[in-house]
C-alpha cells in the first residue's frame, strides 16, 4: 500500500504534492519522492524516511514547475531505501512514474527488458513499468498508445501516475486493482490514491475504474476504457470532512480495516497460488531441509500468537510434523530446546515486536533456522529471518489487529500447504481444492461483511452484559481466543476463551444471568459435544450466541441468537467465523462509547519487552 499524488495546473506543483502526500502518509511512510517538470526537464527527488525528510530535503531546492507526481511508499518489493523509492524514471530521464500495487510478472518482464539492454537501478517490481513504457514509446511514438501497450503486458495490480517530458502539460493516470481518483479543479486537476490528498483544493472527483487510463491537462480530462474508447463519467461530489475521508468514509480505522479484509486476502494470495505449487519465493525450505528438522516452534505475541496457534494445527494436520507454540515473552525464559535442527516460525505485524525479536535472536544464536511471517517490509524481523513470508495486508492503523490477523492465518495455511507439498503429503486433487477454497475466501468474507448491520443490531441486545465467554473446540477454540482478545482490547469487557469441554472444570462457576456465552461451532466432528456444553451454560441462565455454518440445525436447540457463515471446509471455515467476532467486538465497543482505534493502555507496535 502506498499513496500517490499528482498535479497539473498554474500553481507550483511542489507544495501541492507535499501537502497531498502528507495526507496520505497513513497509507505508507517508509520513503517518499516527487518528480516535477522543471524548465522542460523532469526533476526527481526521493528519500528514504517520512515525508518530512523529503520536505526538509527539497526546502531550499528550486523545483519550480506546474506539473508533477509524488509518492509515499509502503514497500512490497525491495527494502525501503533511496533507490527503491518512487518515482522511477527511464534511463534518459524523460518519463517518470509512481506506482501503488504489485506487478506480479515483474521477474519475467525484467529479464526480457534486460535482454533488450535496459539497466535496472532498483529492486522494485515497479521499475519494469517505466522501462516497458520507454520501450513502447520509442516504438509507438505516442504516449497514450505506449501506456496501453505497457498495461497489456502487466499482470497484477496498479495505480499509476505518469509524466513525460515530451508532454509537459499532461498528467497520465491508470488503475487496476489499486485505488486512484481524479480531482477536478478550476484550471487545475489532480490525481490521488485517496480523497484527503485533494480535499484542500476540490471536492469534485472522478472515480477511475479498473482498466481505465486518463490523460489529464489543467482544463481537460480524457478518460479511456481498456479498449481505448473514450468514457464519459459523472462527477462525484465528496461530502466527507477531512478526518472521515482518511478513513475512506468509515467511522473508525478498525471498521475500515475489517472491511479491507477481502482485499488484504487477495493481496496475500496474489501470484502465490500456482497450478501445482505455492510460490513463496523468499522461503527456501525444501524437502531435504524439512526432513532434517527435529523440532518446530511457533512463537509470537497477542493476536499474532493466535494466528500461530492456527498455524500449529495446519502444519500438524497437513504435514504430520509436531509443533510447539509459545508466547514470545515466555519462550525466552523457558529454556527452549534449540539446536541447528530447530525451525522457529515467528509472526509479527510490525516485524518489530520486541519480545518476538528477542526470541528470534536467542534461537539464532543457538543455531535455529528462522522463518518470519511479517507485514512490514524491511522491518527488523524481516531482515534477521532466514526465510520470509510477507502477509501483504497493507498498512494497519487501528491498534486492535483485524486484517493483519486474517492475513497471518491465511499465510500460515499457505505455509502448511507448501510444506505438505514438499513432503508429498497432499495429492494434486487436494491441492486443487485448497486453491479453489482460498480463491473463494475474499468473496465469502464480503458476504459476511454485508451482514454487519445485523451484527450491529444484535450487539445492542447485549449492552448490559457483564462478562463474555467464548467457547469452541479444535480450531474454533483458537478463534475463540482471538475473538475474546478483540473484545477485551476495544470494549474493556471482561472476557475469557475456553475449550468448550473445559468450562465445567472451573470457569462455569462464573456464569450468571448477565453472562454471554459465544459458541463457535464450525468443527463438525465435535458439534454435538459443543451443543451439550452450550446447554450446560444455558442451564446457568447465561445468554447463548452462536456462530455457525448455514444448515446447522442442531445449534438452534440451544442458541438464543445465531450468526450464519458460509461453509468453506475444515480449515477455512473457522477463519470466516472470526469476521463476525471482529464486528461484534467493534460494535460492543461503540455501544459502550470506547475509543476503538486507540484503546486505553495499548500501542500498535509493542517495541518494549
Ligand atoms: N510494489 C511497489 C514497491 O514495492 C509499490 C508498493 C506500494 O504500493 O506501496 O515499490
Amino acid at each position: 500500500m502506498c499513496g500517490i499524488a499528482g498535479y497539473v495546473g498554474n500553481k507550483e506543483a511542489l507544495s501541492i504534492l507535499i501537502n497531498g502526500l502528507s495526507k496520505l502518509e497513513y497509507r505508507g511512510y517508509d520513503s517518499a519522492g516527487i518528480s516535477i517538470i522543471c524548465d522542460g526537464n523532469i526533476k526527481t527527488v526521493k528519500k528514504k524516511g517520512r515525508i518530512s525528510v523529503l520536505e526538509e530535503f527539497v526546502k531550499n531546492d528550486k523545483i519550480n514547475g506546474h506539473i508533477g507526481i509524488g509518492h509515499t511508499r509502503w514497500a512490497t518489493h525491495g527494502e525501503p531505501s533511496d533507490k527503491n523509492s518512487h518515482p522511477h524514471t527511464n534511463t534518459d530521464g524523460s518519463i517518470s512514474i509512481v506506482h501503488n500495487g504489485i506487478i506480479e510478472n515483474y521477474i519475467k518482464l525484467r529479464d526480457d527488458l534486460i535482454s533488450k539492454g535496459y539497466k535496472f537501478l532498483s529492486d522494485t517490481d515497479t521499475e519494469v513499468v517505466v522501462h516497458l513504457l520507454d520501450y513502447y514509446y520509442k516504438k509507438d511514438k505516442n504516449i497514450k498508445d505506449a501506456v496501453f501497450s505497457t498495461l497489456n503486458q502487466i499482470e497484477g495490480t496498479y495505480a499509476l501516475g505518469i509524466i513525460c517530458k515530451d508532454y509537459p502539460d499532461t498528467l497520465i493516470a491508470a488503475r487496476k486493482g489499486s485505488p486512484l481518483i481524479i480531482g477536478v479543479g478550476e484550471n487545475e486537476n489532480f490525481i490521488a490514491s485517496d480523497v484527503p490528498a485533494i480535499l484542500n483544493y476540490t471536492k469534485k472527483i472522478y472515480l477511475l475504474d479498473d482498466g481505465e487510463v486518463a490523460l489529464i491537462n489543467k482544463d481537460l480530462i480524457l478518460i479511456y476504457d481498456k479498449n481505448k474508447n473514450e468514457v464519459k463519467k459523472d462527477i462525484f461530489e465528496v461530502t466527507w470532512d477531512m478526518e472521515s475521508a482518511e478513513k475512506g468514509g468509515f467511522e473508525h480505522f478498525m471498521l475500515k480495516e475489517i472491511f479491507d479484509q477481502p482485499k488484504a486476502i487477495k493481496d496475500t494470495l496474489l501470484g502465490r497460488l500456482k497450478n501445482d505449487y505455492i510460490n513463496l519465493d523468499e522461503i527456501k525450505i525444501d524437502k531435504q531441509i524439512l526432513e532434517n528438522i527435529n523440532r518446530v516452534y511457533i512463537v509470537a505475541c497477542g493476536t499474532a500468537y493466535h494466528a500461530g496457534l492456527m498455524g500449529k494445527k495446519f502444519i500438524e494436520s497437513l504435514c504430520g510434523i509436531p509443533v510447539i507454540t509459545d508466547v514470545a515473552s515466555e519462550f525466552r525464559y523457558n529454556n527452549p530446546i534449540i539446536d541447528n535442527k530447530t525451525l522457529l516460525i515467528v509472526l509479527s505485524q510490525s516485524g518489530e515486536t520486541a519480545d518476538t525479536l528477542a526470541a528470534v535472536r536467542l534461537a539464532k544464536e543457538k543455531g535455529a533456522r528462522i522463518l518470519g511471517v511479517v507485514n512490514t517490509v524491511g522491518s527488523s524481523i524481516a531482515r534477521e529471518a532466514d526465510d520470509l513470508l510477507y502477509t501483504l495486508a497493507g498498512l494497519e492503523i487501528a491498534v486492535a489487529s483485524t486484517k493483519a490477523y486474517t492475513s497471518q492465518v491465511v499465510s500460515m495455511y499457505l505455509l502448511a500447504n507448501l510444506f505438505a507439498l514438499e513432503l508429498g503429503k497432499i495429492s494434486k486433487n487436494d491441492f486443487e481444492n485448497v486453491k479453489l477454497t482460498l480463491e473463494k475466501l475474499p468473496g465469502y468474507i464480503e458476504d459476511i461483511l454485508k451482514e454487519s448491520d445485523k451484527i450491529e443490531k444484535l450487539s445492542k441486545e447485549y449492552i448490559n452484559i457483564k462478562n463474555v465467554f467464548y467457547i469452541g473446540r479444535g480450531l474454533d477454540y483458537f478463534i475463540c481466543k482471538e475473538g475474546s482478545l478483540k473484545l477485551k482490547e476495544v470494549s474493556y469487557l471482561y472476557s475469557e476463551a475456553y475449550p468448550a469441554g473445559e468450562l465445567k472444570h472451573g470457569p462455569i462457576a462464573l456464569l450468571q444471568e448477565d453472562s454471554l456465552v459465544i459458541g463457535i461451532a464450525t468443527c463438525e466432528n465435535t458439534m454435538e459435544k459443543l451443543v451439550s456444553n452450550l446447554q450446560e451454560c444455558k442451564a446457568r441462565g447465561s445468554k447463548i450466541l452462536s456462530i455457525t455454518t448455514e444448515n446447522n440445525n442442531i445449534i438452534k436447540k440451544v442458541a438464543d441468537n445465531i450468526i450464519y457463515i458460509p461453509y468453506a471446509g475444515e480449515f477455512i471455515t473457522p477463519i470466516l467465523a472470526n469476521i463476525p467476532l471482529q464486528l461484534f467486538a467493534y460494535y460492543m465497543a461503540i455501544n459502550l462509547g470506547r475509543d476503538v482505534d486507540k484503546p486505553r493502555n495499548l500501542a500498535k507496535s509493542v517495541t518494549v519487552e
